[in-house]
C-alpha cells in the first residue's frame, strides 16, 4: 500500500480495497518497525491518528468524500496541532502543547487526513541538515550515515521511506527544496502568501512559507489545493483563488521558455549534478520546451543578505520564549532577568543562539543601517533579477543544493559552509517566488540528485505541470530507499 501515490489511495480507499483504520494501521506499523533507524518524527499519535481514520471511514460509507479523505500524513513539528506536543525541535517547547490549531492543521483535518504524528526538524527550523534538532537528527533513508538535508529533515526523510504518504513542510531559505533534493522526493515551497503561517511558528515572518513534500507533483498539486488560500488570521496570505492544480498538469511543454541562469551553472557546482541535470533538461526539450541563458547577477549576494534578514527577524521573534508564559523554565530564578537568561540559555541549542545574537547585533542603534537596511536594499535588487528573467522566461531551472546528501557531523563545526550550501535556494524566499525540487537522478554513490523548478509569482500551476510532465518521462521519483529495521 505505501508504494501507492495519494491519488491512488484516494480510489483504493472509495473502491472499499482497504479502509483508511487498516491504511493508517499500515502506515504506524512501518514507522515502529523504521523509524529508530531514522529518526523522522518526534512524535507518534497513533491514538488519535485510528479516530480519525474511522471517522474518515464513517464518511466514506455515508459517501461523503473529498480526494483526500482517509489518507494519513504528517506535520512538520513546526505546525500547532491542537492537544498534541508541538516542539519545534527545541528544549524551549518540549512541553509545549498546542492549544489551538494551525489553519493548515485546520485544513488538512477538515479535508478528512488522519494525522500520523510530527516530523523531526533542525530547532525553529534554523539548519540544513537536520543536526540543530533538540531529539538528536534524523536520517537519510538512503544512506543513514548522511543527513537528510534541513530544517524539514524529517517530513523529507519520513516521505522518502515511505514512512508516510504526505507531510507538511516549511521553507524560509530552501527547507522544503533541499531535504526534498537530498532524499529523493518532490517538494513544493509555495509563493508567499500562499498558504497561511497562522499557527505555524515563526522563525523569520517575511520568508516563512508552508509547502509540501510529496513522491510525485501529482499528489503535491492535490495537497496543495487542500492548503493553499486566503487566511483572515494571517495578515500577510494573499487574497487570491486558489486554481484547481490538477487539471492543469497535462499541459503541452511545447514552447515552453525554461531559463538556466549563468550564476547557477559556474565550475561549483558539482559535476555529477551538472550533468544529472544535462539530462534532465533534455527530456523538456524533447517536449518542446525551449531553453535559454538568462542572469540573475545578484546570486552571489544571496546567502550574506538572507544571513542578516533572516536572524534579525528570528531575533525578534523569538523574544516571545522568555520561561514567563509558555514553555521551559530554570529552575529557581533568583529574580526576573536571572529567569530570562536562564530560560532561554538552558532551552536554546548553539545555532538558534547564534542567530538570535547576530540577528539582535544586526539591528541595534548604530548597526542598522549598515546591515538591516543594506541586507534590505539588496533584497529588493534580488527580486528585480527574477522579474527581469520572468520578462523572458516561463520558468527558471536549477540545481537545488551544491552536493548531494552530506555526511552526519560532516559540517557541524563550520556554519558557513553549511551557509554556504543554501546557495541555491534563498534568494527565491529573498524574492517570495515559488520553488520545487523533483528528483532527477542519482550520483554513483546511489544519492538522489534534485533539480529545482522556480515559478514567476503565483504560478505553481506551471511549475506542478513541468514537473508532472517531467514525471511523465521518468521515474526518478519512483524509487524508493531499501530500509533497514531499527
Ligand atoms: N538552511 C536555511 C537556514 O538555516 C533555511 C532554513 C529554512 O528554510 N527554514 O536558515
Amino acid at each position: 500500500m505505501h508504494n501507492k501515490t495519494l491519488i491512488e489511495l484516494s480510489k483504493g480507499l472509495q473502491a472499499r480495497e482497504f479502509s483508511s483504520v487498516e491504511l493508517t494501521q499500515h502506515y504506524l506499523q512501518r514507522i515502529q518497525q523504521y523509524d529508530s533507524a531514522l529518526n523522522s518524527f518526534i512524535t507518534v499519535t497513533e491514538d488519535r491518528a485510528l479516530a480519525q481514520a474511522e471517522a474518515a471511514d464513517q464518511q466514506i460509507a455515508a459517501g461523503n468524500v473529498g480526494p483526500l479523505t482517509g489518507i494519513p500524513m504528517a506535520h512538520k513539528d513546526i505546525f500547532c496541532t491542537e492537544g498534541v506536543k508541538t516542539s519545534c525541535a527545541s528544549k524551549m517547547l518540549d512541553n509545549f502543547i498546542a492549544p489551538y490549531n494551525a489553519t493548515v492543521v485546520e485544513k488538512l483535518n477538515a479535508a478528512g487526513m488522519p494525522m500520523l504524528g510530527k516530523t523531526n526538524m533542525d530547532e525553529f527550523a534554523m539548519g540544513s541538515s537536520n543536526e540543530n534538532s533538540f531529539y538528536g537528527p534524523a536520517h537519510n533513508p538512503w544512506d543513514t550515515g548522511r543527513v537528510p538535508g534541513g530544517s524539514s529533515g524529517g517530513s523529507a526523510a519520513a516521505v522518502a521511506a515511505r514512512l508516510t504518504p504526505f507531510a507538511t513542510a516549511t521553507d524560509t531559505g530552501g527547507s522544503i527544496r533541499q531535504p526534498a533534493a537530498l532524499c529523493g522526493i518532490t517538494g513544493l515551497k509555495p509563493t508567499y502568501g500562499r498558504v497561511s503561517r497562522y499557527g505555524m511558528i515563526a522563525f523569520a515572518s517575511s520568508l516563512d512559507q508552508g509547502g509540501t513534500m510529496t513522491v510525485n507533483a501529482e499528489d503535491a498539486a492535490l495537497v496543495l489545493e487542500a492548503m493553499a488560500g486566503f487566511d483572515e488570521r494571517d495578515s500577510t496570505s494573499l487574497e487570491q483563488a486558489v486554481p484547481n492544480y490538477s487539471s492543469t498538469l497535462n499541459d503541452s511543454l511545447e514552447g515552453l521558455k525554461v531559463g538556466l541562469p549563468k550564476e547557477f551553472f559556474t565550475d561549483d557546482l558539482n559535476p555529477e549534478i551538472r550533468s544529472v541535470l544535462d539530462e534532465a533538461i533534455k527530456v523538456l526539450e524533447q517536449q518542446g520546451a525551449k531553453i535559454q541563458e538568462i542572469s540573475l547577477p545578484n546570486t552571489g549576494l544571496a546567502v550574506p543578505t538572507y544571513y542578516v534578514v533572516a536572524p534579525a527577524e528570528c531575533s525578534s521573534n523569538l523574544s516571545r520564549f522568555d520561561g514567563v508564559r509558555f514553555g521551559y523554565r530554570c529552575d529557581n530564578p533568583s529574580d526576573l532577568e536571572d529567569l530570562y537568561k536562564r530560560s532561554r540559555g538552558e532551552a536554546f541549542g548553539a545555532e538558534v543562539k547564534r542567530r538570535i545574537m547576530i540577528g539582535t547585533y544586526a539591528l541595534s542603534a548604530g548597526y542598522y543601517d549598515a546591515y538591516y537596511l543594506k541586507a534590505q536594499q539588496i533584497r529588493h535588487l534580488i527580486s528585480e533579477d527574477f522579474k527581469q528573467a520572468f520578462n523572458e522566461v516561463d520558468v527558471i531551472l536549477g540545481p537545488v543544493s551544491p552536493s548531494t546528501a552530506f555526511k552526519l557531523g560532516e559540517k557541524t563545526d563550520d556554519p558557513v559552509s553549511m551557509y554556504l550550501s543554501d546557495i541555491y535556494t534563498l534568494s527565491l524566499n529573498l524574492a517570495g517566488l515559488p520553488g520545487m525540487s523533483i528528483p532527477a537522478g542519482f550520483s554513483a554513490e546511489k544519492l538522489p540528485v534534485g533539480m529545482q523548478l522556480i515559478g514567476n509569482y503565483f504560478d505553481e500551476a506551471k511549475l506542478l505541470n513541468v514537473a508532472h510532465r517531467f514525471q511523465q518521462e521518468t521515474n526518478w521519483h519512483q524509487s524508493a530507499p531499501e530500509l533497514v529495521e531499527g
